[in-house]
């Protein structure tokens, strides 16, 4: 076998977090890329998840939590965090621009894009929690 080049990495991270929806940390990438890339580092896939974000490819979305967690969906959504599991899942809506313009009047500023990050209990965990 060839040897494998360090942008084939990055390229494999970009394809794994582009055909995902589960919002990945670097753990989960590093797990799936195990076999593959049996030499690579946890620390390597963080480095090279973190120049796909500065690159534009990808998205660093951090909930106030230790953890970082990264989104290969770059169109404008929002997220539903579950505060039991943690999974963290799109929101399809259109984005409120209305809301932005109000925004950009009140301050007199250009507003160029907002986050809301809707928090609760996911549809499996309230399963669960029927259950027990
Ligand atoms: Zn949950
Ligand atoms: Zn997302």
């Amino acid at each position: 076998m060839a040897k494998r080049k360090k942008s084939d990495l990055r390229d494999r991270i970009l394809e794994l977090l582009k055909n995902t929806e589960v919002h990945p940390t670097a753990a989960w990438v590093f797990d799936r890329l195990r076999t593959e890339f049996p030499r690579v580092a946890v620390g390597t896939v963080y480095r090279n998840l973190n120049i796909l974000v500065s690159e534009g490819l990808i998205k660093n979305i951090s909930f106030n939590e230790p953890i970082e967690r990264y989104d290969g969906n770059l169109s404008e959504h929002y997220h539903f965090i579950c505060e039991e599991c943690g999974s963290i899942r799109d929101i399809n809506v259109p984005p409120l621009k209305t809301l932005e313009n109000r925004i950009e009047k009140l301050l007199d500023a250009d507003v160029t894009h907002h986050r809301i990050d809707f928090y609760g209990v996911c549809p499996t965990c309230k399963k669960k929690r029927k259950q027990s």
